[in-house]
């Protein structure tokens, strides 16, 4: 009887915990059965991992074969194990070395013929490994995105045949040379492009100053996407840390993390008719949804008031805490999700409510129902309201150019840069507590500010949310102080608290 241990990682969230594949070959009469995989997967793997030895000029051993996969308890899918599962068996038949394998974590699906198929993930679980002082073996179609690693020590391989020969020490897999293209920024839409509206300008420069979310209300075609799509310009560029983290959430997806994305802010704009699952996060074997795909980005949601009530009931959680835990059954798996909100809607149904080029004829219960689509205490979680009005034609055709993002790039940084040295994070991630401060707030900002919430009945997150903003419009004046001048500012882009909250606020605007 001879025991044979590969290692190898699943997937949880972004946790990539370590599974150990022990093989077992024992005398006795042909059996070969896997234990610890789904029962669903068991068999795939098994054909192809015994195809792919055929394949590769090995006779598959008789006898009683059995594989492990420890910890049992642990959800794993099932192609990533192919390979370690052939190696084991492979040690396990006196085939290879043992040695050939210690210290080394093994991933990839094995096609019939023993080629090696990428796999999902690769980078968070290649993160892991190295933090945790192992090398590995990653498909070849998977070493681009783990050469984002620092200090790895990775090979890579295309075939089942160019493993046994790196074991055996006869020739090694090529290593993963750590490489990381920090000019590749792909084009980003420019605020010059955005003809007029300054009051919304001003928002999105408040906004990413201090990390707020940002909802515009406007009628059709008067450039909310547009407006949108610019924020990633604006913000500052991503720690490496940031880029990381961002980087292996889309390792989990389908499509898979490209290069070209790296250190590119993301921007997420799904649409209104996206499922739940989708938009958040889920399924059988948990993915990443739009929230966590957004994280350390942008998530704009157009048509606020269209999107599933539920699905925008849970984005309350991440708003919070930045991230979403998906629980399914007895699984649970937890992604990032410290997005930037940006929302917008249009102040009726038909669009046109306080439009001057156009008529509304919305009936006003429509009106109504239609803004009570987006709750409460989601427009609560919301730090700035801006109205983007259609601008009259004359100004669209004006030749003048706007102010361009580098310009308003360059006072981001500086006022997040003030953020981070004085508290360590961006405004809008202050708690209550941090924001009211003792000797934080100037007297008279302190007075002005309790009057308005009498007057437009603000809830306690409402006023702190006015705080958080007034504290980054001080920022970007360069200001230690937060005057009164600055809550007065703040207050101006609570436009939804006015009066009794957003069924009648909207309509004061028109
Ligand atoms: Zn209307």
């Amino acid at each position: 009887m001879t025991l044979a241990t590969i290692l190898s990682r699943t997937q949880q969230g972004l946790d990539a915990p370590l599974v150990r594949v022990e093989v077992d070959s024992s005398g006795g009469l042909p059996q070969f059965s896997i234990v610890g995989l789904p029962a669903a997967v068991v068999k795939e793997s098994k054909d192809r991992v015994r195809a792919a030895i055929a394949n590769c000029g090995f006779e598959f051993p008789v006898g009683r074969i059995t594989v492990n996969l420890a910890p049992a308890d642990l959800p794993k899918e099932g192609g990533r194990f192919d390979l370690p599962i052939a190696a084991g068996i492979l040690v396990a038949s006196a085939k290879l070395p043992q040695a050939g394998f210690d210290g080394t974590e093994l991933y990839g699906e094995l096609s019939l013929g023993g080629t090696i198929h990428g796999i999902r993930g690769a980078l968070p679980t290649a993160l892991q490994a190295t933090r945790e002082g192992n090398a590995l073996i990653v498909p070849t179609r998977n070493s681009a995105e783990t050469a984002l690693v620092r200090n790895g020590r990775i090979f890579h391989a295309s075939r089942l045949l160019d493993v046994c020969s790196h074991a055996r020490g006869l020739e090694r897999l090529p290593r993963v040379v750590e490489s990381r293209d920090e000019s590749g920024r792909a084009a980003v839409a420019d605020l010059a492009d955005v003809r007029g509206q300054p009051r919304a300008r001003r928002a999105l420069e408040i906004a990413a100053a201090g990390g707020h979310s940002l909802l515009l209300i406007g009628p059709p075609g008067a450039g909310k996407s547009m407006l949108a799509q610019r924020l990633p310009g604006l913000l500052p560029p991503m720690s490496e840390q940031e880029a990381l983290e961002a980087a292996a959430v889309r390792s989990l997806t389908t499509r898979g993390f490209r290069v070209d994305d790296w250190r590119c802010r993301p921007y997420r704009s799904p649409h209104h008719t996206v499922s739940g699952i989708a938009l958040v996060g889920g399924g059988a074997q948990p993915r990443p949804g739009e929230i966590s795909l957004a994280h350390n980005g942008v998530l704009f949601l157009d048509e606020l008031p269209e999107f599933d009530r539920h699905a925008l009931e849970v984005l309350r959680e991440p708003l919070e805490t930045g991230h979403i835990l998906i629980s399914l059954n007895a699984r649970q798996a937890e992604f990032p999700a410290r997005f930037q909100l940006i929302a917008a809607m249009n102040p009726c149904p038909c669009g046109h409510l306080g439009d001057p080029g156009a008529e509304c004829r919305c009936p006003s219960e429509r009106i109504e129902s239609y803004r009570s689509r987006v709750s409460g205490p989601l427009l609560d979680r919301i730090d700035l309201h801006v109205d983007v009005p259609r601008l009259p034609s004359r100004e669209l055709r004006g030749t003048n150019r706007s102010e361009p993002s580098a310009l308003v790039a360059a006072r981001v940084q500086a006022a997040r840069a003030r953020q981070y040295e004085r508290q360590g994070k961006a405004n809008a991630a202050l708690t209550a507590a941090e924001i009211s401060a003792p000797g934080r707030i100037e007297p008279d900002a302190t007075t002005l500010l309790e009057r308005a919430a009498e007057k437009l009945g603000l809830s306690a997150r409402a006023y702190h949310r006015i705080l958080r903003v007034a504290l980054s419009i001080a920022d970007l004046a360069s200001d230690d102080r937060l005057r009164s001048a600055y809550v007065a500012e703040a207050i101006t882009w609570r436009q939804l608290d006015r009066n009794t909250g957003p069924q009648s606020a909207l309509a004061d605007s028109a």
